[in-house]
């Protein structure tokens, strides 16, 4: 643990390669030619390539590093790095230089075969290439390893189909600020230049003790436990949620800022949240593509830190079955290169036609494609929190608050907008304290999709999962909104007249997508219902909408991905979810066979001693024998599901790949893991506790 004093500001991206690093280093024309590709798109040539690599390289080498890498986000959910070293071949004098060239820098040719492809690769060449992308800056990563330059990249294959997120992430970009930037000039903007998603994306995670956390398979192999019964206390006080950090927990945060921040990662926000153990880390948003690597290396970090702490950091989205879940709240809105952010309504949205015309344009894109956004956010654990008894609900419904609503509101029945709900003042009945202006809103926690002030919160996506897909179809489908906005405007003659006949069409139409109440409530989901919405309560349910007509025609409209990437990733999904429920029983079935059914079994002896030593004492031994008997029926029980989930994970594996697989996991396999916990955790609660083979929930989340 580091105490010494620092300065925030002197170490803030202190190992970034960023843009005051490369005016300083490289040479004037290199660094304009760079800058011109990075914010125009322009391409590199090799010589100009080869002299930022050189520069890279001294730099990187100033900070340590011996090594560099191409790094990238292919479909695993998990960055993929490949390391090599600088040095070149030996002299004659026997001695090495260190080298870098900027062909290295800029290309990549990791042996990809053991990626996944869904198909693609295999249909035509194994090869797969990293290509740099300059858009998100180089860092150089110390740890145990040393230190390491790494270089953003993306993945493709030898015919370019984009075999990570980062490529599709790029493209859906490109999509929006063509159309966006399409829809300013109608409205007589002519200076904007770029326009670009921002994204800011907390995070939430889990702290436990390694060396309990080492005493449960469950955790080591899938993640979350997979048994456990409920401790006495859970999170019912709500004491823990914005409670004071403890002095290991504070610790562990302190380094995960440091390195955070000297990585260029705008550390910000740092708070426990609703359940025990349970914490959350929010960086100050960026561009798009910056916030999804960012995201990426908060992960790790703070996995990383919290085993330098003697903790383990869980991400997964359900790592305690009946203790809330994990999420990212994935923060967005559309900013241009001058300042401009095209979600903020002002203090008269009623007046800001612009932003009627992006919010209603939004209502519109999330409603059409509800489906699409809610696949986004699927992944194998997000299922226990998205339509399972938590929040966010799997419908797709748009929160506005009182204030966006009242504008729709009268926009739909008269035709026009002609004020907007003030905020007025906040009256605590203190004359100390100082008088705060509210905002017209208030908040909503329970909505998938909620406007808060200047930005869309889309807050199903997963903890564990990449930002990336959500983003994506973000992109996409607000620039097909702006498009087809944008198309009708063109044409007309009379431009106030069609902006706002245009607005109230889509304010009426897409009525259905807005929701300001209660999104937990059972009365939503019979709402949603009568309103046509779909409820999507699984991953394996939400896997088609990425294949329909509708959704490819999106994607190739605005080249974000053809029919082959979206049917390849589909299989992908299929089969990361087959094998995720595949390890998950596997783990349950071990756990089961060797450490809770003989712990058992154990304990029952000793009972059967004592009830027999009693009786021989000469005195009532009815409570001894009632447990025992209470034990051994539930332990024939679970020796059943325990043979139940035997026969079904064995048949799960025979099964053809794809979605017949996928399908027969989450509707066989899923419900026979549940038989075989329940007896088990009824178990837990009556076995001695010395007697059980490992840490409890209670010992997990209450005794960080
Ligand atoms: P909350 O109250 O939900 O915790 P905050 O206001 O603290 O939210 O912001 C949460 C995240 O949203 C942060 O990462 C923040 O930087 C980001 N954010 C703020 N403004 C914007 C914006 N205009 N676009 C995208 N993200 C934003
Ligand atoms: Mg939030």
């Amino acid at each position: 643990m580091s105490t010494e004093l620092f300065n925030v500001a002197d170490i803030f991206g202190e190992n970034v390669f960023n843009d005051t690093v490369m005016q300083e280093r490289l040479p004037k024309k290199v660094y304009k030619k760079l800058k011109q590709t990075i914010e125009e798109g322009t391409e590199l040539d090799i010589e100009t390539a080869d002299v930022i690599a050189h520069e890279m390289k001294e730099w990187a080498i100033e900070k340590g590093a011996t090594h560099y890498t191409h790094w990238f986000l292919p479909l695993t959910g998990v960055t993929a790095e490949k390391h090599d070293s600088f040095i070149s071949a030996p002299l004659p004098s026997g001695k090495v230089l260190m080298s870098f060239s900027g062909k290295e820098l800029i290309k990549g040719e990791p042996d990809a075969s053991s990626f996944p492809s869904g198909g693609l690769r295999a249909t035509f060449e194994a090869r797969g290439y990293t290509a740099w992308d300059c858009t998100s800056p180089a860092f150089v990563r110390q740890d145990a390893a040393g230190a390491t330059l790494c270089i953003p990249t993306a993945f493709c294959s030898y015919t370019g189909e984009a075999l990570d997120q980062k490529t599709p992430l790029l493209r859906s970009m490109q999509a929006l600020n063509v159309q966006a930037l399409r829809l300013l000039r109608l409205f007589g903007n002519t200076t904007s230049k770029k326009v670009t998603p921002s994204v800011g994306a907390e995070q939430e995670y889990f702290l436990v003790d390694a060396e309990k956390f080492l005493q449960r398979k469950d955790l080591i192999y899938t993640g979350r436990t997979l048994f456990g019964a409920m401790p006495p206390k859970g999170q019912e006080l709500d004491d823990h949620y914005f409670g004071t950090i403890r002095q290991r927990i504070a610790a562990f945060m302190r380094d995960v800022n440091i390195e955070l921040w000297k990585v260029g990662v705008s550390s910000k926000t740092q708070h426990n949240e609703v359940a025990p153990a349970q914490h959350e880390l929010a960086p100050i948003y960026a561009e798009a593509n910056i916030a999804v690597d960012h995201n990426q290396i908060v992960m790790q970090t703070l996995k990383r830190i919290a085993c330098e702490h003697g903790m383990k950091c869980l991400l997964h989205e359900k790592p305690f079955a009946g203790v809330n879940g994990s999420g990212k709240h994935d923060n967005w809105s559309i900013i241009t290169d001058d300042g401009i952010n095209m979600l903020d309504p002002g203090t008269t949205p009623h007046e800001n036609i612009q932003f009627l015309l992006v919010l209603t344009c939004i209502l519109k894109a999330v409603n059409k494609h509800a489906d699409l956004l809610r696949e986004s956010a699927a992944d194998p654990g997000n299922d226990h929190r998205l339509g399972a008894n938590e929040a966010p609900p799997a419908i797709i419904s748009v929160f506005l608050g009182e204030q966006l609503e009242d504008v729709i509101d009268q926009l739909i029945s008269t035709g026009e907008a002609t004020h907007s709900l003030e905020g007025g003042k906040l009256e605590t009945g203190v004359r100390t304290l100082p008088e705060l202006t509210k905002d017209a809103t208030d908040r909503n926690r329970t909505s998938p999709f909620a406007f808060t002030g200047n930005k869309f919160e889309f807050r199903m996506v997963g903890s564990r999962d990449s930002i990336a897909s959500a983003n994506i179809v973000l992109n996409t489908i607000v620039a097909e909104a702006f498009a087809e906005a944008c198309e009708v405007l063109e044409k007309s003659d009379d431009f106030q007249l069609a902006v706002h006949d245009l607005i109230k069409e889509y304010a009426m139409e897409n009525q259905r997508i807005i929701f300001n109440g209660d999104g937990y409530s059972e009365a939503w989901v019979k709402e949603a219902e009568r309103r046509g919405l779909p409820n999507i309560k699984s991953m394996v349910e939400a896997i088609p909408a990425m294949v329909t007509e509708k959704a490819v025609t999106l994607f190739e409209r605005f080249g974000v991905f053809t029919k082959a990437e979206l049917e390849s990733r589909a299989e992908i999904q299929y089969e990361s979810y087959a094998k995720a429920i595949n390890i998950e029983a596997r783990t349950m079935i071990d756990m089961a066979r060797k450490q809770f059914i003989p712990a058992v079994i154990k304990y029952t002896k000793t009972l059967a001693d004592t009830v027999l030593a009693v009786k021989e004492a000469g005195v009532d031994a009815s409570v001894q024998a009632e447990t025992l008997e209470e034990i051994t029926v539930l332990l024939k029980e679970a020796r059943a599901a325990l043979a139940r989930l035997e026969e079904v994970t064995a048949q799960a594996a025979a099964k053809e790949e794809g979605p017949v697989q996928a399908n027969f996991y989450h509707d066989e396999v899923c419900p026979a893991m549940e038989n075989l916990r329940r007896p088990i955790d009824k178990l837990e609660m009556i076995v001695d506790k010395e007697a059980w083979p490992m840490p409890s929930y209670g010992d997990l989340i209450f005794e960080v």
